[in-house]
């Protein structure tokens, strides 16, 4: 655990001259303002001044309607998270680091995801529980084109060494950066989608596995831009080639991280029935969750059946049609939820699984029995009666209305958090609905 103290000893040694303090929106984007620095040590006791109505501005940045944060509700306050600092290599004499949203006077603030991240962190501690997680990112590289359009920059096959290799120089900077800042690549490969790449960042507590996500994000988009690409995290950029999700890796242990618990001890028991609990958990708050990792209109035409993105609320073991997979019964046993996406603010999904595994550990809520078939050749709600599964929200409003109906996700995410999320995601809803799209074109303009 470092200190303030420590982290301005390092800034210097280090030889830091601007200090980038980020914090992340509704909507994971990494928000900053870069610090010189003869202020380094100001912003340790002060942080860094945004404005609250920040929180409210959508992905065109809008203003969400009936927004709680707006002009005349003042600033909330950057403060860094000693935890969090690392050097940025490529780019020069520069750090960065994650902060809390606090309130005028420090004190925590409500609205803060990371807070609120912490707060669940401390709720597993008071049960003598901690849990670990992983995100597994898929992202596709495009070359811009003079038309304003964007080809997929390799189309060579799945896991190929071709397509690992044609871009190596980018994808050897993106683990050495990575690695340079503290986040540590457990593996990087050719997905199989045109352009697609993934990688998986090492399992850590949910905070800092967190942060490894956004930092993976940012120096993904940052590498690729600094050499005239486009690394995009969108969930389904275009509608006949493959979508890319964020897999979430999750394992209950002990509170102090020494003994995992949610694993079976058998081999033939894929759960403990803590695990077991945990996962009725994530099955039970299934619609919700997706809802908050998959959060844009875009998000549900990835989460389409027979595409291996999860369309049912169902788990199986080595299962890559379900929403919650064991990949395998070896060692390797873990959970894996498969409905997110790169778009969702991880701070806020992982307070949710935390929420929802929770109270299925509490409410001893048993999962049914595991599918063992392919789940995404199940298309009509028929066939889905027939097998007794139920289909995730079809979606964005269908999402969001399960969301708002949870209550147990509601009180993790705070009155704050929730309130202001579902105004800003349906803000661009109304935007894309209001929207005259080419598609609509293509099929009236002539035919009517
Ligand atoms: N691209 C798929 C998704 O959108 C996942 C493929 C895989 O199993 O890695 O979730
Ligand atoms: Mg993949």
């Amino acid at each position: 655990m470092a200190d303030a103290h420590e982290v301005l000893g390092r800034l210097d040694s280090d030889g830091i001259e601007h200090l980038w303090v980020i914090f992340h929106d509704y909507s994971g984007r990494s928000c900053t303002k870069t610090v010189p620095k003869d202020k380094f040590a100001d912003i340790f006791k002060n942080g860094v001044v945004f404005a609250r109505a920040d929180l409210d501005f959508n992905l065109e940045d809008h203003m969400a309607p009936g927004s709680m944060f707006t002009a005349d509700t003042g600033d909330f306050l950057a403060v860094p998270d000693p935890n969090s600092y690392a050097v940025i290599p490529y780019r020069e004499r520069t750090a960065l680091m994650y902060a809390f949203m606090r309130d005028d006077d420090g004190a925590p603030w409500e609205a803060c995801p990371r807070t609120q991240l912490e707060r669940m962190v401390e709720v597993y501690a008071t049960k003598g529980l901690s849990v670990r997680a992983a995100f597994e990112s898929e992202f596709i590289l495009f070359e811009p084109t003079d038309d304003g359009e964007y080809r997929p920059a390799a189309t060579d096959g799945m896991f190929t060494v071709a397509g690992l290799d044609r871009h190596y120089s980018l994808c050897k900077l993106i683990i050495e950066s990575l690695h340079g800042m503290s986040v540590s690549v457990e593996q990087l490969g050719k997905e199989y989608g045109p352009g697609q790449y993934e990688a998986t960042t090492h399992y850590d507590e949910p905070t800092k596995a967190a942060d490894d996500f956004c930092t993976f994000k940012e120096v993904v988009r940052a590498l690729a831009r600094d050499g005239g690409w486009v690394a995009s995290f969108m969930p389904k950029p275009y509608v006949d080639m493959p979508g890319s999700g964020l897999h979430v890796h999750l394992s209950v242990w002990d509170a102090e991280g020494r003994r995992e618990l949610s694993m079976g001890e058998g081999e033939e028991d894929p759960l403990s029935p803590l695990g077991r609990n945990f996962l009725g958990g994530l099955l039970a708050h299934a619609a919700a969750l997706t809802a908050i990792g998959a959060p844009l209109v875009n998000s549900y035409k990835r989460l389409l059946p027979g595409t291996w993105a999860p369309a049912h609320i169902c788990w199986g073991i080595g299962n890559r049609a379900a929403l919650v997979r064991i990949p395998s019964m070896s060692r390797r046993r873990h959970m894996e939820f498969r409905s997110a996406d790169c778009a969702c603010n991880p701070f806020i999904f992982l307070t949710a699984l935390m929420a929802a595994g929770l109270d299925g550990i509490r409410s001893q809520i048993e999962p049914p029995p595991p599918v063992d078939y392919d789940v995404g050749t199940i298309t009509t709600r028929e066939e889905a009666e027939a097998r007794a599964i139920e289909f995730l929200p079809r979606s964005l409003p269908e999402a969001l209305q399960a969301l708002e109906a949870d209550e147990v996700v509601a009180r993790a995410l705070g009155s704050m958090v929730l309130s202001e999320f579902l105004k800003v995601k349906r803000s661009e809803l109304a935007a894309y609905n209001l929207h005259v799209h080419p598609w609509e074109r293509k099929m009236y303009l002539e035919a009517i």
